[in-house]
């Protein structure tokens, strides 16, 4: 405490410290202070005025603490401690009060020692204030620019759904001629556009992303198509839109993005459209080489019994042939929306018995259990129900390849009846579950057996049963079989 009486000058004299060193040397912007190993400023340099605009007389004295805002006192404290340890520490940034307000401040402070006891601190603190608000302009600039050009569109609503920002590329997606024309059109701007899904239907505006945000989902995308009603030029656009919360953890903005994928869905079309005539094209030799097979088993059968077992073979794969060529002229149509169902009435226990009987005859392996013993009546299209059965069915058969029961069995609740198919197979891991439902998606982890197939079956399937208000789904452990589940309604909706 002894520091307290005397005078920086003295002090100086005492020590010869580089940081002192540095202190005097320094910049005349620079105020040196120095204080007290509790805080008390013992002296702080004349230009202290000019640069806080408070009374240097009024500090000296008091504690450096009162200068600096309550928020930053642990980093302050934290500093002080390990400069009186005798630590090495960098300069530490800290906010503090000035006349006009609150101001940054860059603190190099560094201990007096007397012998081995700290006896004092001293110190140099730059105003960065100015210097941080020219790096925060330029950094906002910058920010702006890359807003400006990233490649996808970037839309910021508040909450009410107004528009805030939209960068160029939103501003030349939407065709307008610039940002100013673009928000002043806002109100009407819906309605400059049609919106399609990719079966070519009317998307509806409340499913819009950002709508979907507002309305509180804490995520949305969606693929759609928008043509804008008088120029009709149209695009394709995947949106994504996701929410900014304020601190209070409520609703603040919608931020939006949106990526143009026109070329890549014209070229996925042309595809399909390639699939779509290959395999319409391939049908009608393969139904001939059916009709043509089954004659030639016929007439062989008299004859040749060797033969016959030949023809039976080629019949399978036929069947295996015909079904591939069926499922892609099925998934492209599907995609169109080309597919029309026909609904009806009808018993879903005598189509399990159809579909379960030709494949029990032709398959030694597996022992085909069935629970089906009520006549139960479901709405839906019979020959689409079918498809969905067959393909679980076969699906149990192929990915239980050891052999195994294969169980299906039926559960009927007031309004809906649930088909499952179970086998004691490969099974499938959780995290596969509901992506097996997609569009071409196959399991690649069996390295020493590969299955054949396209990936596409589940997908047909899991279409048909949405186009029946049905659910679909699977439980299933890896090296523990499988059971797929799939809903359907007794009776039409209302
Ligand atoms: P594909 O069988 O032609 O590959 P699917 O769409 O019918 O196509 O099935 C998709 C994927 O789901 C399959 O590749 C397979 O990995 C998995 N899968 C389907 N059914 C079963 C099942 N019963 N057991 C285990 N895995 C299955």
């Amino acid at each position: 405490m002894n520091l307290l009486n005397k005078s920086l000058k003295k002090i100086l004299e005492q020590t010869s410290s580089e940081e002192l060193y540095c202190a005097i040397s320094s910049e005349e912007q620079d105020v040196l202070y120095m204080i007290d190993p509790y805080g008390f400023f013992v002296d702080l340099s004349p230009n202290f005025e000019k640069i806080t605009g408070w009374k240097r007389n009024y500090w000296i004295g008091k504690n450096m603490k009162d200068m600096i805002i309550p928020q930053d006192y642990p980093k302050a404290f934290k500093q002080l401690l390990a400069i009186k340890k005798g630590k090495n520490i960098k300069p530490c940034e800290l906010r503090v009060r000035v006349k006009k307000g609150i101001s940054i401040g860059r603190f190099i402070t560094r201990p007096l020692k007397k012998g081995k006891e700290v006896i004092g601190l001293i110190g140099i603190a730059k105003d960065i204030a100015i210097e941080r608000e020219k790096i925060f302009v330029h950094s906002k600039n910058q920010l702006f620019d890359i807003f400006q050009h990233v490649a996808d569109g970037v839309i910021v609503q508040d909450k009410s759904g107004k528009l805030i920002l939209v960068n160029q590329a939103a501003v030349l997606a939407a065709g307008y001629p610039s940002k100013q024309e673009l928000i002043k059109d806002q109100a009407v701007l819906l309605k400059r556009f049609e919106f399609n899904n990719e079966q070519g239907k009317p998307f509806p505006v409340t499913k819009l992303p950002w709508r979907r945000v507002l309305k509180g989902e804490s995520q949305a995308e969606a693929l759609f198509q928008y043509v804008h009603t008088k120029t009709r030029k149209q695009r394709w656009v995947i949106v994504k839109s996701r929410p900014i919360y304020d601190v209070m953890g409520k609703l603040n903005m919608v931020i939006t993005i949106t990526h143009d994928v026109t070329k890549h869905k014209e070229l996925e079309e042309r595809k399909e459209e390639f699939i779509s005539m290959a395999s319409h094209e391939l049908k009608t030799p393969l139904t001939s080489i059916n009709i043509y097979l089954s004659i030639l088993k016929k007439r062989l059968r008299t004859q040749d019994t060797t033969n016959t077992v030949f023809i039976s073979k080629i019949e399978k794969q036929m069947s295996k042939l015909t079904r591939l060529v069926t499922d892609l002229l099925d998934i492209t149509g599907m995609k169109a929306g080309r597919i029309h169902y026909q609904m009806e009435y009808f018993n879903i226990s005598d189509v399990i018995n159809e579909v379960i009987e030709p494949i029990k005859e032709m398959n030694i392996k597996h022992a085909i259990k069935v629970n089906n013993s009520k006549d139960v009546r479901v709405y839906g299209d019979k020959y689409r129900i079918t498809q969905v059965i067959t393909n679980l069915l076969s699906n149990a058969i192929k990915y239980s390849p050891e052999g195994g029961d294969i169980k299906i069995f039926l559960k009927e609740s007031h309004s809906k009846v649930i088909i499952g198919v179970r086998d004691h197979g490969i099974g499938i891991d959780s995290m596969h579950h509901k992506k097996i439902f997609e569009h071409m998606y196959q399991l690649n982890e069996n390295t020493e057996r590969t299955f054949p197939g396209l990936g596409i079956g589940l997908y047909i399937s899991s279409e048909i049963v949405k186009r029946h208000n049905g659910e679909i789904w699977v439980t299933s452990n890896k090296d523990r079989g499988s059971t797929f589940y799939f809903s359907l309604r007794k009776t039409k909706l209302p």
